[in-house]
């Protein structure tokens, strides 16, 4: 069994100690590709350093996050612009609105917004999309594009069914988390999960962040790591009856065509 972590922090300095270790436990444990997170310039570098190390089984996005929305100036938008040539980078992003911790302006995050998928839409690359309690806004930016918008990933899926309904209408994909392991606030993704198509379907561990609270044994800390995303891969498996090898199979597919990660991945056939 093979799976892709759609979204991993590995630049995180919670890594800095044992990152290798920590790539080399989630490639043993069957995540044979990760996809690092650049949430803002410098991380994004970073991470494009990380994928150039591990060719094949690293892969970066670069991007800023809508919580360092208010640094983003005319400086940012061309150092991502040249960030996004680089070999490895897969998608622009993370970017997106962040209306929860609101730690930027609402008005300086729909202009970085903007901006990055401007970007995408110039280097040819798909999107990697955060929202949180900013679902009606972050449609709108997103529909003023219309059909030039690239392929697009809206990651760690916590939201509603009718926000999900909105997003699979539009055609983007999906990222899950292991916030679905959470019986506090991710009972609802149960109900929702089974409802997104095959192929459309991307999971994540987004760690450091976001340790499934129901690993036993609990591990020694709370950091998160992509070595777990077979737990959350179980989880989603089971709340869509479906075979965990089969939600492998396609949900590695799904990243592959949707990053266009080499080799090509072959489009998945099946209907969920
Ligand atoms: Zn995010």
């Amino acid at each position: 069994m093979q799976l892709t972590d759609i979204g991993a922090n590995l630049t995180h300095d919670s890594f800095d100690a044992d990152r290798e270790e920590v790539i080399a436990r989630a490639v043993e444990a069957g995540v044979s590709r990760m996809v690092i997170t650049g949430a803002d310039a410098d991380h994004s570098r970073r991470a494009v350093g990380l994928a150039a190390a591990h060719p094949g089984v690293l892969y970066a996005t670069a991007g800023v996050h809508p919580h360092h929305a208010s640094d983003f100036g005319p400086g940012t938008r061309d150092e991502l612009d040249d960030i996004l040539t680089r070999p490895g980078i897969v998608a622009a992003g993370e970017c997106g609105l962040d209306y929860f911790r609101n730690f930027s302006p609402h008005a300086s995050q729909r202009d970085a917004f903007h901006a990055q998928v401007e970007l995408a839409i110039k280097h040819g690359l798909p999107l990697f999309l955060h929202q949180r309690d900013a679902h009606p806004d972050f449609l709108a930016v997103l529909d003023d594009f219309g059909a030039d918008l690239p392929p697009a990933v809206v990651h760690c899926f916590t939201g509603s069914g009718e926000e999900l309904d909105a997003y699979l209408e539009r055609g983007y994909c999906i990222g899950i988390t292991g916030w679905i392991c959470d019986e506090r606030r991710g009972r609802h993704l149960l109900e929702h999960v089974g409802r997104i198509p095959a192929g459309r379907l991307m999971l994540e561990t987004d760690s450091p962040y976001l340790l499934p609270r129901d690993l036993e044994p609990r591990p020694r800390t709370r950091r998160n790591e992509p070595m777990w995303l077979p737990h959350v891969a179980a989880t989603v498996a089971r709340a869509r009856g479906e075979a965990l090898e089969r939600l492998a199979a396609h949900t590695h597919a799904a990243a592959a065509d949707f990053f266009r990660l080499e080799p090509a991945g072959t489009a998945y056939a099946g209907v969920s």
